[in-house]
């Protein structure tokens, strides 16, 4: 099979032109218009094979993973898609596996309304590199920076799902996974972005950022940037039913504190937003929860409480899932 047949085949699935793409696949570059009065948002990830996924998931999973995760980057800025770009370096060409792959990659793409406007395919160690491409009102994306004193401490969906789920790949392999488990491993294989809400939630909220390495980690780094602490409350933290059966409620809390890939968002907003920000997410079907508030710089970083008392989140402990 040669290139373009392949890109033909496996890679040009998305609507070659819209109001926003003037040009998609097949010419030397993608050509898009910028919305009047608006900036243009770039992120760009790369996931190798063994390192960022297992060699022997389904191609279809990778997929969506890859360009999911990106979007994620676009939705903390409150960025919405316009396209983008994948790079794929493939080992061999293998039909059944660029089929598969193709599926899982088109299904990312219609979710989260993101056309596939143009690439590169070359032969080497798998390895997948997306682009995404967004607008933001300029002015309007939310920053790190951003975050102000006495603001709301915000989080989308659930967390620690997916950290909960790492140790499940090679059980979901052997033998069938019950509800709850399957729920997990379905939070670590496809991440959910809530973009279409984070991209009206721009103009009600200051800082925000995804969390991809864990709650305290990613909330961290809106801290530094911002010059400012966090009191987060542990008892609010927004926990699924499945996580807390699978692995009881102190472990989950560690999972969400701790735990790497949810691709939710951790947000900051005035007070005098709340209702706002809960009416847009009933709009948009996303869960919000409160979680604390944006305090005075110290050294601390972040104060977690518990039934009004410190509580010292325990990394240690729980290894149900290992095998
Ligand atoms: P060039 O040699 O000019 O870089 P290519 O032969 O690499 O062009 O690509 C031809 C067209 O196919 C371009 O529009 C490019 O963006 C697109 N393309 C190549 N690989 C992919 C891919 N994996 N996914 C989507 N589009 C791709
Ligand atoms: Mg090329």
């Amino acid at each position: 099979m040669k290139e373009f047949e392949l890109i033909k085949e496996y890679f040009s699935f998305s609507q070659s032109k819209s109001d926003t793409v003037v040009e998609g696949i097949g010419d030397d570059c993608a050509v898009l218009s910028v919305p009047d009065k608006r900036q243009l948002v770039t992120s760009v990830d790369t996931l190798v094979d063994g390192v960022h996924f297992f060699s022997d998931s389904d191609p279809a999973d990778i997929a969506y993973k890859s360009l999911a995760v990106n979007v994620s980057d676009l939705a903390a800025m409150g960025a919405k898609p316009l396209g983008f770009t994948l790079a794929i370096a493939l080992p061999k060409v293998d039909e059944v596996w660029l089929k598969s792959f193709s599926k899982g990659l088109q299904e990312a793409s219609a979710d989260f309304e993101i056309p596939l406007i143009g690439g590169d395919t070359t032969q080497g160690p798998l390895t997948i590199t997306v682009n995404v491409l967004g607008s933001v009102k300029a002015d309007k994306a939310m920053l790190r920076k951003s975050a102000q004193l006495d603001d709301d401490i915000w989080v989308t969906g659930y967390v620690g799902d997916a950290a909960a789920a790492l140790g499940l790949h090679g059980k979901a392999q052997s033998s069938d996974l019950n509800e709850a488990e399957s729920y997990l491993l379905q939070r670590l294989l496809r991440p959910n972005p809530p973009i279409t809400f984070a991209t009206k939630l721009a103009k009600l909220a200051h800082a925000a950022i995804d969390i991809s390495d864990g709650l305290l980690a990613d909330l961290g780094h809106i801290l530094e940037q911002s010059q400012c602490s966090a009191k987060i409350k542990v008892g609010s933290l927004p926990l699924s039913e499945q996580l807390i059966q699978c692995v009881g409620l102190e472990q989950a809390r560690e999972f969400a504190l701790n735990g790497g890939d949810d691709y939710e968002l951790c947000f900051t907003a005035k007070h005098s937003m709340r209702n706002k920000i809960l009416n847009l997410a009933e709009d948009f079907q996303v869960n919000v929860h409160r979680i604390g508030t944006i305090v005075e710089q110290s050294d601390e970083g972040v104060f977690l409480m518990l039934d009004g008392k410190p509580y010292q989140p325990k990394r240690k402990g729980w290894q149900h899932f290992s095998t």
